[in-house]
């Protein structure tokens, strides 16, 4: 089987993103799971052990002084490195902002074709890597595939609930040299405050969404307990966010987070083609709207025709009466 590298992204304080399992677990799909990180010297301790349990046979611990502290050299001199010492298939990385930066320099560097935003993989019978997309709201799964490769993939969070059998990996550890004059520098790092002590809805395994259906700020406090029930992240519509209901960071849909959960819950959402474009695969799809004919509904696994005044607080008891 031929090498597939997946780079994993670790956070400031050392913890593998939750992105990780479904990339080493996408890799396996491919060939021998290569999991490729990039640490300070001496850093790397522990994080062999944590990748074998997700499954990757081999570990390539790429060091340096700058990493942390240049934006996205590190980690494609560290692919470019395991690519020249493995000869991979295909190179995964997570379809975000950070990584998707890094396999579009990787992928110019080594003129490499990349296939973004995939939600699975398989290997055609030549032995290549085809990507999975979901395209146009989800209305069309499509596949695509590099010759020559290897392909580098960006792969959508969420999207892959398979895993990988845990391993025990090879490690290998290798010095960069990076040339950080020409790389954009990071002076200082501040960890953003969500304050609410949910979920983060990139990667979150459960959202609920608020859309305008909700009428104001103040009822949209619904949707927040729901999601508090459930443990869920909180997202909404774009008509949601114009309105103010809730700020930016949370819009669900082409042009703001695309998630794909294994539960969403839409709350007074008509299912605009925009907004489906971020979560429509979703696994399970909840809908909940007084109009029958809410296009909504066509994507939705279960419905609800009604109003979300009336449903939701009945759910939120049924919820919280089964936890009791
Ligand atoms: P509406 O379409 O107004 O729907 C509200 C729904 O609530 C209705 O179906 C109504 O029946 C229901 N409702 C009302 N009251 C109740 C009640 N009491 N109980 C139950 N149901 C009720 N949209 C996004 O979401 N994300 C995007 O990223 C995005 N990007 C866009 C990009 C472009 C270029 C464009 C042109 C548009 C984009 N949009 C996006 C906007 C999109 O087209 C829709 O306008 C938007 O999704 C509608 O939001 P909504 O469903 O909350 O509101």
């Amino acid at each position: 089987m031929t090498n597939v590298l997946a780079l994993i992204e670790i956070s400031p304080t050392g913890v593998l993103a939750t992105s990780a399992p479904a990339l080493i677990a996408a890799a396996a799909k491919l060939g021998t799971p290569v999991a490729v990180v990039t640490t300070h010297p001496g850093d790397g301790t522990g994080l062999a052990a944590q990748l074998g349990a997700l499954g990757a046979q081999q570990v390539y611990i790429a060091e340096s002084a700058h990493v942390g502290r240049v934006i996205a050299a590190a980690q494609v001199e560290a692919l470019t490195s395991a690519a020249q010492a493995l000869e991979p298939s295909a190179v995964i990385v997570a379809n975000s902002v950070e990584s998707r930066e890094v396999a579009g320099r990787f992928a110019v560097r080594t003129g490499a074709g990349l296939l973004a935003d995939v939600v699975d993989v398989r290997v055609n019978d030549d032995g290549s890597a085809v990507g999975i997309h979901s395209v146009f709201g989800g209305a069309y799964t499509v596949e695509a595939t590099v010759h020559p490769g290897p392909a580098v993939i960006t792969l959508r969070q969420g999207a892959l609930d398979e895993r990988a059998a845990a391993a025990t990996p090879t490690v290998t550890t290798v010095a960069l040299n990076i040339d950080a004059g020409n790389s954009a520098r990071i002076d200082t790092l501040h960890a953003a405050e969500s304050g609410s002590g949910r979920p983060a809805l990139r990667g979150a395994t459960s959202v609920v969404s608020g859309g305008r259906g909700l009428g104001s700020r103040e009822d949209f406090v619904l949707v927040e307990r729901l999601a508090d029930a459930l443990g869920a992240a909180v997202g909404a519509s774009r008509a949601a966010v114009d309105a103010g209901y809730i700020e930016q960071g949370s819009q669900v849909g082409q042009t703001g987070i695309t998630v794909s959960p294994q539960l969403y819950v839409a709350l007074g959402i008509s299912g605009a083609i925009q907004h489906r474009a971020g979560m429509q695969t979703a696994k399970t799809i909840v809908a909940i709207n007084k109009d029958e004919d809410a296009p909504i509904f066509d994507v939705a696994d279960f419905g609800i025709v009604g109003d979300v005044f009336t449903v939701v607080p009945q759910l939120i008891d049924a919820i919280q009466a089964r936890s009791n």
